[in-house]
């Protein structure tokens, strides 16, 4: 089914205030995004709305593409949710009064290749100072992943970093003695060394680094909890604290880190979440 035939098929969940509000889809696998879209009436202005999740509360922003369509919240699966089902409400205050409309949606298991380790564990261990350092990456990360810049940076449609094919999916399981290791957590792109590599939205440079297991990295900050982050460059075009535009290039692929061979890792992280590029790209398209 296309995206325009997907699109077609959203469904209409019924108003609150006048909102209209419309769900991507009310099945969601694990590692993807749901969009919820509201579209006020006319002369009926919202001054708050927010989605309760799992625990969690997810704002809904102004469309930065079509302001005029009304407001949007994207909502992140995580990779390792199991099937269930789970409650979303959406909450919106007017002079001062919530209302709240909640509806039912399934997550369900993605359909991802599964890849079996045969690496020995001692060969797949770290020493204790790569340890320390890998460590100190992903808590470096998640400080500007879970820090959320509340003004969009991006006015227009997401584009793939380079015009390639793909080389691995997100979400590829990887097994060790039949248990889930880790999971792919982007899409690699095969990239010779020295491609240019562009930003897919504009944004800030946040992280410009070499790290350990992504080697040479840029992760750009979209705004409203959207990064993108573009792995194993072998050289940069940007400094940390940057201001780019979408198609600005930012670096060149490369094999730095710990990979096989030269490519570009992409990976989209949302709230915190390392979720699917290319659903979380083809939903913000839609906006
Ligand atoms: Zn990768």
């Amino acid at each position: 089914m296309g995206v325009k035939a997907l699109w077609a098929i959203l469904l209409l969940v019924g108003s609150l205030f006048g909102v209209q509000f419309h769900y991507s889809s009310t099945k969601v696998a694990n590692g993807k995004t749901f969009m919820i879209t509201a579209k006020p009436g006319k002369n009926e202005p919202i001054e708050r709305i927010y989605a309760a999740f799992e625990g969690k509360r997810y704002p809904f922003y102004r469309n930065p593409i079509h302001p005029k369509r009304g407001y949007y919240v994207l909502i992140p699966i995580d990779y390792h949710a199991t099937p269930h089902r789970a409650r979303v409400t959406v909450v919106t205050v007017k002079n001062g009064e919530k209302r709240y409309k909640s509806r039912w949606i399934r997550i369900i298991k993605g359909r991802y290749p599964k890849e079996s380790l045969t690496v020995s564990a001692a060969k797949a261990r770290l020493s204790a100072e790569d340890r320390k350092r890998v460590d100190r990456e992903y808590k470096e990360a998640m400080a500007i992943y879970l820090k959320e810049t509340k003004r969009p940076r991006f006015r227009s449609r997401f584009r793939l970093p380079l015009k390639s094919r793909i080389t691995s999916p997100y979400g590829t399981a990887r097994l060790f003695n039949h248990l889930l290791k880790s999971y792919h957590s982007g899409t690699d792109f095969k990239a010779k060394t020295g491609t240019p590599i562009k930003a897919a939205n504009s944004g800030r440079a946040v992280l410009v680094k070499n790290r350990f297991f992504a080697g040479n990295s840029v992760v750009i900050d979209h705004g409203e909890g959207i990064y993108t982050g573009y792995y194993h460059l072998s050289g940069f075009c940007v400094k940390a604290g940057d201001f780019v535009k979408k198609g600005d290039i930012i670096g060149y692929a490369g094999s730095t880190g710990r990979v096989t061979g030269p490519h570009l890792h992409l990976s989209t992280t949302l709230h915190g979440m390392q979720v699917d590029p290319l659903q979380l790209f083809s939903l913000l398209n839609r906006l």
